[in-house]
């Protein structure tokens, strides 16, 4: 078996944690670009067990980490890993910071996130000890106005004056969202519809074929 310890070679490395109920077109962007401008030797994309800090009822975690290999597994250096939907009860991030840092000992630690989840930072569960851990890779979000506010033109998310070490990661804004995929998802969907535009064609087979989603939440 390969120990951490035993990849002096991995040095940088990224956690990339979302609900990817389901992983859409962003996330697949956020994850590229992350991967591209940190330079990162390993991106660890992390779907959450029921996340504390969703309302809703996540879909069963198979299925997003089905989606989610399905949506990430061919990029470079990049692990799709379950740790968290193993874990009992609520996940935190700084526990998996702290997994990951033991796993890699001496590697630089980042914590690739939208925009959206720094401005709620201070809510997590230990940030300070998140903040200890990594360094916060934040890609800008557009802001959601409407159902289908396209982003061009619309207020971003402004992160000057944000009192937390980050990297800007440099994407294209896009306000896709989970939720408005799901939306999309829970009308019938015709062969050349909207639905694909929003995620992978591989990701919008699979939740078509599972029937996910026809009940929008
Ligand atoms: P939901 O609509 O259900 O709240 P979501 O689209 O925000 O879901 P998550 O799985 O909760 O998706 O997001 C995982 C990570 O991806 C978060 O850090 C989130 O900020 C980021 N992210 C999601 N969509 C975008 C986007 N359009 N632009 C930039 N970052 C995004």
């Amino acid at each position: 078996m390969t120990t951490a310890s035993s990849r002096p070679d991995i040095r940088r490395v990224g956690m990339f944690g979302g609900a990817f109920d389901p992983p859409h077109l962003a996330h697949r962007s956020l994850a590229e670009s992350a991967l591209a401008q940190l330079n990162l030797d390993l991106l660890l994309v992390l779907p959450t067990g029921q996340a504390w800090h969703k309302a809703r009822t996540l879909t069963e975690a198979d299925h997003r980490l089905a989606m989610s290999l399905l949506a990430f597994g061919d990029l470079p250096n990049t692990r799709v890993d379950p740790r968290e939907t193993r874990r009992e009860g609520a996940t935190y991030t700084a526990d998996t910071l702290g997994e990951l840092a033991r796993e890699y000992p001496g590697a630089q630690l980042f914590l690739v996130l939208g925009a959206d989840q720094l401005l709620a930072f201070k809510t997590w569960m230990r940030w300070q000890d998140v903040m200890s851990k990594a360094t916060l890779a934040v890609a800008n979000r557009a802001v959601h106005i409407g159902v289908d506010a396209v982003s061009e033109g619309h207020p971003m998310t402004d992160l000057s004056g944000v009192d937390l070490p980050f990297v800007q990661l440099d994407m294209p804004p896009t306000n896709v969202s989970a939720t408005a995929v799901r939306a999309r998802f829970s009308r019938p969907v015709g062969p050349h519809s909207a639905h694909e535009a929003l995620v992978q064609p591989a990701v919008a087979d699979y939740i078509s074929q599972h029937h996910l989603y026809q009940t929008h939440t």
